[in-house]
């Protein structure tokens, strides 16, 4: 079941416009929620960042929040599975000519669908995954979750290519992120992350008295880092062992990575999952 404009339906059922500036211009907001044991985590911090990235695109929230939390609740519901992953979409809606300037008197297109949350195999944890580097040639405004996602698309793929799971991203010699994912490092056993993070690794760490740093890691930084991980809600935490075809320190998952992993599943547990 889906939510589209109001309205609960199948998928098979949801109709938009071809003329919908989502699918004419990019013209639309996105957000992830993950779900685990039927409780969406963090709800209020991932409708703040939809708010955040509607104000930056000029659009109003066409939901209050009470409104945002039923919706969620309903497709949370109305869903199979214990774990789920929340998409939700907003776009400038559909005018009756394709214009480049905001339509007058056009609703929004919202969008609400459920999705099973599937996480990274434990034994994945045994190897680490390879990656690959690229000149991060994204818009700036990458603050904003947008649906103009052509870039991180063409970036994601490079990685495909090259049989790699992820491709990290360098920007004027620093490191930004991954294309669909945060990247952090270890060196002389410190935690560095750049500006964007990842929360819950990062209270994870200052819960277990882990030394961080979080500023601008320059990319010779990261070429020769002790370990390098890969978080997202689907990543959880995934040590990065192959950089471009080189080894990640010693080649194997770092013993930063394999504390952090074992923190992050037990949080899921208490925490994420409610249980005891
Ligand atoms: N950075 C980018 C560009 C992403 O697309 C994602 C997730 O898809 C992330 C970071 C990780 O976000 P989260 O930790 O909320 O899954």
């Amino acid at each position: 079941m889906v939510y589209l404009n109001g309205q609960y339906m199948p998928i098979a059922e949801a109709r938009i416009s071809p003329m919908d500036r989502g699918f004419l211009f990019g013209d639309g907001a996105f957000e992830l929620i993950p779900v685990y044991s039927r409780r969406p985590f963090r709800p209020l911090e991932h409708l703040g960042r939809l708010a955040h990235t509607l104000e930056g695109m000029r659009l109003a929230n066409p939901l209050s929040l009470p409104q945002w939390q039923a919706v969620i609740e309903r497709i949370v519901a109305g869903n199979p599975g214990e774990d789920q992953s929340i998409y939700i979409q907003v776009t400038r809606g559909a005018d009756v000519k394709r214009d480049h300037p905001f339509p007058k008197g056009v609703p929004p297109t919202v969008f609400v669908m459920s999705a099973p949350l599937v996480t990274v195999a434990p034994d994945l944890l045994q190897t680490g995954v390879a990656c690959v580097c690229a000149a991060d040639n994204r818009w700036l405004r990458c603050n904003l979750k947008t649906v103009s996602l052509l870039a991180n698309v063409l970036l994601r793929q490079e990685a495909v290519d090259a049989g790699c799971t992820e491709t990290i991203l360098f920007r004027d010699g620093f490191l930004s992120e991954g294309s669909a994912s945060n990247i952090f490092i270890v060196r002389n056993g410190l935690l560095m992350l750049p500006g964007i993070t990842y929360d819950v690794v990062l209270e994870l760490a200052q819960k277990h008295g882990l030394s961080y740093e979080v500023r601008d890691i320059l990319e010779a930084e990261v070429r020769a880092a002790d370990e390098i991980w890969m978080t997202s809600s689907t990543k959880e935490v995934l040590p990065v062992t192959t950089l471009d075809g080189r080894p990640v320190g010693k080649g194997k998952p770092g013993p930063l990575a394999i504390a952090m992993y074992g923190w992050y599943q037990a949080f899921k547990r208490t925490v994420m999952r409610g249980a005891q």
